[in-house]
């Protein structure tokens, strides 16, 4: 498919040519709707400028979609965090988050609790400051 800039540009050029042709033979109305046409290809590299704009912004979107779905797929249910069903290479196999990961889908490895806070459970998530209980990993 052509590049739809690339389209305009040639519709430009065979404006001028007609524009060209206006003068030659002095016709004012043909020179009009030249101006016109003009214009209108103007609004339209203007449209696709933006159509360009939101169609990267839309293919973004669908490869954060795809991105997030196959780490989805990759994690699994154990007690009450998640884990990775293969451990990755770049990052510790668990225990993460369920509600961070759940609510934005974000990987937060759970710490140990201290011994003195172990009262509250053994880890506790550091960006939502979730607590996960004694025995459950
Ligand atoms: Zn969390």
């Amino acid at each position: 498919m052509a590049d739809a800039l690339a389209v305009v540009g040639k519709i430009v050029e065979i404006g001028k040519t007609l524009r060209g042709v206006a003068e030659l033979v002095k016709d004012a109305k043909t020179k009009s709707l030249i101006a016109d046409l003009n214009l209108a290809i103007s609004d339209l590299k203007m449209q696709i400028v933006d159509l360009r704009d939101e169609n990267l912004a839309l293919k973004d979107k669908l490869k954060r979609g795809a991105a997030e779905k196959d780490l989805a797929s990759a994690l699994e249910l154990k007690e009450v965090a998640y884990w990775f069903k293969v451990a990755p290479g770049d990052r510790p196999p668990g225990p993460y988050c369920t509600g961070c990961f759940d609510a934005g889908r974000k990987l937060s490895l759970l710490r140990p609790l201290p011994e003195t806070f172990r009262a509250f459970g053994t880890h506790e998530c550091p960006v939502c400051k979730a607590t996960y209980g004694a025995g459950e990993f």
